[in-house]
């Protein structure tokens, strides 16, 4: 099991900006940044604006450079399970990881309605931008 002095939790804008914050303090400690959606972090904003005149969708990772080296990216799993007294992390495809120190930078989500039916859209990911766009009439 890898031990990474840095564990983030939540591949989003407050996961990604902590990765800076980190480096500022600390330019090689390796840090680890796991998230729930198969993808590298991605602005939120452009969801409801740029992508609706017709940005590209890979417009999202435009503006991310190569990234400060030493920064690991376990994508497409969540963390269902930490073990304070181990440091441990456990996701849900049986990856876990140990960590020195650990950052939840989880987000939050819309409360989703019972039962909503198909067209209901709950606006925050790629996936359901991807959704809406390919459920509007060409
Ligand atoms: C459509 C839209 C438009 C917006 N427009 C604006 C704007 O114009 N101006 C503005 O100031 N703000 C805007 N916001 C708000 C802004 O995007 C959020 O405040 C910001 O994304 C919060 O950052 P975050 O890192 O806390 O959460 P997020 O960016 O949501 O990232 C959290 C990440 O954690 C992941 N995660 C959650 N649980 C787990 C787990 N158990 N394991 C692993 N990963 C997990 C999630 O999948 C997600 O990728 C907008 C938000 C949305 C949805």
């Amino acid at each position: 099991m890898t031990t990474y002095p840095y564990v983030i939790v939540g591949a989003g804008m407050a996961g990604n900006a902590a990765i800076a914050g980190i480096r500022s303090q600390d330019p090689t400690g390796e840090i680890l940044v796991v998230g729930e959606e198969p993808f590298l972090p991605y602005p939120r904003p452009p969801l409801s604006k740029g992508l609706w005149r017709h940005d590209r969708l890979e417009s999202l990772w435009e503006n991310l450079d190569d990234g400060p080296l030493g920064v690991h990216y376990q994508l497409g799993s969540p963390v269902i399970e930490i073990d304070l007294p181990a440091h441990r992390i456990c996701t849900d495809n049986g990856s876990q990881f140990t960590y020195e120190k650990l950052l939840l930078a989880l987000g939050g989500r819309p409360r989703r309605l019972e039962g909503s039916a198909a067209y209901v859209y709950y606006p925050g990911t790629i996936r359901e931008h991807v959704r809406l766009a390919l459920s509007q009439p060409q």
